[in-house]
């Protein structure tokens, strides 16, 4: 490209940013505040959403990838959808990673004999047929695993690092079993990743490398982590015993559920609205992502029941396989990339009072959904900050630079309370909150469908 072109080429799309900046600042003049007010009214009134929430979580229990359990879940949502009149509801194949957790326990053998709630975390491997009986070596951090390397060997590793948040502790649930047979640990364990305990276990997704051997890793509670770490400070050279069944099978046939309102105006331009629908097989999922699920296709049903006909296409997209593999977000990346897709939107912070609408673009789009804020206050104090996210919507959402927009709730540190654990069940969800933030959230999707 010669000077020319380059300079003509950049005030070309400088031209074009701005007639169609100039478009969408004149559209949010419009003044919605009667439209905004008949969605508060209609969801705040609804309780469809959350007996629909509770009937999937009662009816079809854990919704594991690979399982019968999620797939028996996912034809009810396409039912329930057409129910609903939404257009082009479908079923897109998906192939799925199917781990199986099979029997497992974990008990202290010294200097006492008790079991300790435990649950192995997702990808790992099982025990020999006998189990593993060894010593537990407890440390906080890789480095002090490295500067111990030679304690460790033969021995078992448990990862006790006091919460200093999700990101920080689920590093140990991640990669921990690599590291820890990289020192010759002959299984590892971690304290749960959740800033609470009530004696409850947390699975999750892990990995391991190639290069270095495979050992089982699992979870104990906070609880039973703290009891091992005071043994093993006052010298009392903890003992535990192991065993699990945990394997993984071939993978299996799964799908992304959805369903749409066609566009009046632009047809072909979508927002993407979404949670996952898979969990982890110990809770019934009803927080992760349960209720983002019920949220995002409520949003749509509300829109619909209320008449309003957007410019362009919604569609509700339940993403399956967000737990261990993502294979629902790039299914439906490969699937869809040649559509046009002007927002992409993901709800999977727990349901709780609704807090801020997080959106990632450009600073010039940021400013005009700044505008949204009046709207959404009210329904609750609710902010537009910078930071959209969602782990089903970002493999399209990079290939293509869709602006990405979440929605984020005021006791998001809740959420890793239940979040992979047996007590993720419907009873922590309020239906108040979860009207509301299907409120927040069929406001922000709409007024930018509108745009
Ligand atoms: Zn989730």
């Amino acid at each position: 490209m010669n000077t020319f072109k380059y300079t003509s080429f950049f005030l070309t799309i400088i031209f074009m940013i701005t007639q169609n900046y100039k478009a969408i600042s004149a559209d949010i003049q419009k003044d919605y505040t009667s439209i905004v007010q008949s969605i508060i009214d209609k969801a705040l009134s609804d309780s469809i959403a959350y007996q629909r929430l509770e009937y999937m979580c009662d009816t079809y229990g854990p919704r594991l990838s690979g399982s019968e359990n999620l797939n028996k879940a996912l034809m009810w949502i396409k039912d329930e959808m057409n129910k609903d009149g939404f257009e082009n509801v479908i079923a897109e194949e998906v192939y799925v990673p199917h781990w199986v957790r099979g029997n497992e326990w974990c008990k202290l053998v010294e200097p006492r004999e008790a079991n300790m709630p435990m649950l192995g975390l997702g990808g790992s491997i099982a025990t020999p047929k006998e189990g593993i009986t060894a010593p537990v070596i407890v440390v906080h951090s890789y480095e002090e695993l490295e500067k111990r390397a030679n304690e460790a060997k033969g021995k078992i590793v448990l990862y006790s690092k006091p919460w200093l948040g999700y990101g920080d502790a689920v590093q140990f649930r991640t990669h921990g079993a690599e590291k820890a047979a990289a020192v010759g640990a002959i299984a590892s364990l971690i304290r749960s990743c959740s800033p609470v305990g009530m004696r409850n276990p947390h699975t999750g997704m892990m990995v391991y490398s190639d290069a270095i051997p495979k050992i089982p890793h699992a979870a104990i509670t906070l609880e039973d982590a703290l009891m091992l770490e005071r043994l093993g400070d006052r010298g009392q050279n903890p003992i535990v015993s192991l065993y699990m069944e945990a394997k993984t099978l071939p993978d299996t046939l799964s799908y992304n559920i959805m369903g749409e309102i066609r566009g009046t105006e632009m047809p072909e331009e979508i927002v993407v609205l979404g949670g996952h629908s898979d969990s982890w097989d110990a809770g019934t999922g009803a927080q992760d992502d349960g209720g983002g699920c019920i949220a995002t296709w409520h949003a749509l049903k509300l829109l619909k029941e209320l008449g309003i006909k957007p410019k362009r296409t919604i569609r509700a997209v339940m993403f399956v396989n967000e737990e261990n593999g993502v294979k629902g977000g790039k299914a439906y990346a490969d699937k869809h990339k040649n559509e046009k897709h002007h927002l992409m939107f993901e709800f999977d912070s727990g349901v709780f009072a609704p807090d801020v609408i997080g959106f990632s673009a450009s600073d010039s789009l940021m400013e005009i959904v700044k505008g949204f804020e009046k709207y959404l206050q009210m329904v609750d104090t609710i902010k537009v900050t910078k930071g959209g996210w969602g782990v089903d919507i970002s493999p399209l959402a990079r290939l293509d630079n869709i602006p990405v927009m979440s929605l984020g709730t005021k006791d998001e540190g809740k959420y890793f309370w239940y979040h992979h654990s047996p007590t993720d069940t419907p009873d922590k969800v309020d239906p108040v909150m979860l009207n509301k933030c299907i409120a927040a959230i069929a406001i922000a999707v709409y007024l930018y469908s509108e745009l």
